[in-house]
């Protein structure tokens, strides 16, 4: 008889097959057969004989805090395939139109006039371009995937998915989504209080920014990047991005990590056909793991590279023979973790390589790191939206940019900046629903672990002791990332319940 190893290293090895034609998916724009492979995934999770034993450990629940954790991932993950013939019909029909609109999202290319035009070239326009007017084409132009998105069938997958989680008997499917990545969906609440206490702070520092680079009381959308690149213009440094692999390299050595030994393909200039965006795939945990990006010259798209090899270099530190824990690791500790390494950016321990340690950067990089903590709650505006996708009926387009402006007024307060909300361009809203508040929570948490690590080692930030903190991640977060729910994790840390505390 089978033990629930073996059937963890059978999923595992059909996962890491996905994962490659994935990869290939969004790296060429073919698709070699992704649904295949995921029906392939399908078939061990509902087969019976499977389930029986996923089901038997579960309930035996074992004394040991690893073996019980382990079965409990595995009941969770092969539980939903077992309720009803229909949800796993649905299951597969969402799995299928997501696919197609993958494909949409990672071949389309905006226009500004009929010219097409790259995401990195409309990051950089939004970014330096002192013409406002042209900022705010390279904005909409954004936009320009919605209508493709919801012609391909958008608002059907959102009702697929609502049916599916109705299926499966949850409330909703934001409900359905936490719960299965182990959160509550109270964890949100009063978190749009929390925003409207900030929002006249947040409001005059805006303002003051607004009348000091732009000329006007009022930051639009298009504004947002422009500014930041006001108050650090060293953001947009032109830099040799050839010798982005030494540059990231020397940095992970500074933390004690040397990403040689590692085999990470890096995939960072934008062509034809290749997905927009930035990813990791991580196709086999200390094998082969796979970054996707977009750069081109500017030292800020470090950040993408920083939060990818983050990404990398998590799935590298994981220990590979755990395949079941490692299923079980949050969002939210690989996001915070991304992020962390993304957010290097603005340390000495990463410019002085480009800028040396002049007093000026040094000055620029602290006022905007000031800036983005004053806005840094803006981020659930869109997180909030992503949920209200799925309490809301949406039937078109406009339902969809209606609902984005209402949630906008809701949150910030702020009036509609045009007629179409940019919302399609966001791959989350299509490729992985209810997952925008891992980063943001991410965000938290690295917080959270900054502070008990500078509390414990006597110091004020952790670049003064990175060696430590490093292996300060290793013990306390990454080698029992996938032991502990996120909540119980986050407790376990800083000793209290998840709040947002240490970001305000
Ligand atoms: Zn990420």
């Amino acid at each position: 008889m089978k033990n629930i190893y073996e059937i963890a290293e059978k999923l595992y090895e059909l996962d890491q097959q996905y994962n490659r034609l994935s990869w290939s998916q969004y790296t060429t724009g073919y698709d070699f057969g992704t649904s295949e492979a995921y029906n392939k995934i399908l078939g061990e999770l509902s087969s019976k004989e499977n389930f029986e034993i996923v089901e038997k450990e579960y309930n035996e629940s074992s004394t040991d805090l690893a073996e019980k954790r382990k079965a409990e991932i595995m009941y969770n993950w092969f539980q939903p395939y077992h309720l009803s013939k229909e949800a796993n019909e649905l299951s597969i029909q969402i799995q299928k139109l997501t696919t197609q609109l993958s494909q949409i999202l990672n071949t389309h290319r905006s226009k500004i006039d009929g010219v097409e035009i790259s995401s990195v070239d409309i990051g950089q326009i939004l970014s330096a371009d002192d013409d406002r007017e042209k900022r705010k084409k390279a904005y909409f132009a954004r936009a320009q995937v919605n209508k493709p998105l919801v012609d391909g069938g958008f608002c059907e997958l959102v009702k697929l998915r609502k049916e599916y989680a109705d299926k499966r008997g949850f409330h909703d499917f934001v409900e359905m989504r936490l719960k299965d990545d182990g959160l509550s969906p109270d964890i949100f609440n009063g978190w749009k209080k929390q925003v409207h206490k900030a929002l006249p702070a947040m409001k005059d520092a805006r303002q003051k920014a607004a009348e000091k680079y732009i000329n006007d009381s009022r930051i639009m959308p298009w504004d947002e990047s422009y500014i930041s690149s006001k108050i650090a213009p060293s953001l947009n440094t032109k830099v040799d991005m050839l010798s982005y692999y030494s540059i990231i390299k020397n940095i992970f050595m500074k933390f004690g990590i040397d990403i040689s030994k590692f085999n990470i393909t890096y995939d960072v200039f934008s062509r034809a056909n290749k997905s927009e965006w930035g990813y990791n795939f991580q196709i086999s945990t200390g094998k082969d793991t796979r970054i996707l990006a977009n750069v081109k010259n500017l030292y800020k798209e470090y950040n993408v590279l920083m939060h990818e090899t983050g990404h990398a270099v998590h799935s590298y530190l994981l220990d590979p023979k755990e395949i079941i824990l490692n299923y079980g690791v949050s969002g939210i500790i690989s996001e915070g973790i991304a992020n962390l390494f993304g957010g290097l950016i603005y340390e000495e321990i990463f410019y002085k390589d480009f800028f040396g340690q002049k007093d000026c950067v040094k000055n620029e990089f602290a006022e905007i790191k000031k800036y983005s903590k004053i806005n840094a709650l803006r981020a659930i505006d869109t997180i909030l939206f992503d949920q209200e996708l799925y309490r809301n009926e949406i039937n078109s387009l406009q339902d969809i940019n209606e609902l984005a402006f209402k949630n906008q007024k809701e949150v910030l307060n702020e009036e509609p900046f045009g007629d179409e909300y940019p919302w399609g361009y966001r791959i989350h809203h299509t490729e992985c629903p209810i997952y925008l508040h891992n980063y943001f929570m991410g965000d938290v948490t690295c917080e959270m672990l900054k502070k008990v690590f500078c509390h414990s080692n006597s110091c004020i930030t952790i670049m003064d002791k990175p060696i430590e903190f490093s292996k300060f991640l290793m013990d306390n977060v990454i080698n029992s990332s996938g032991l502990y729910k996120y909540p119980e994790l986050f407790k376990k840390i800083s000793g209290e319940d998840f709040s947002l505390k240490y970001i305000l």
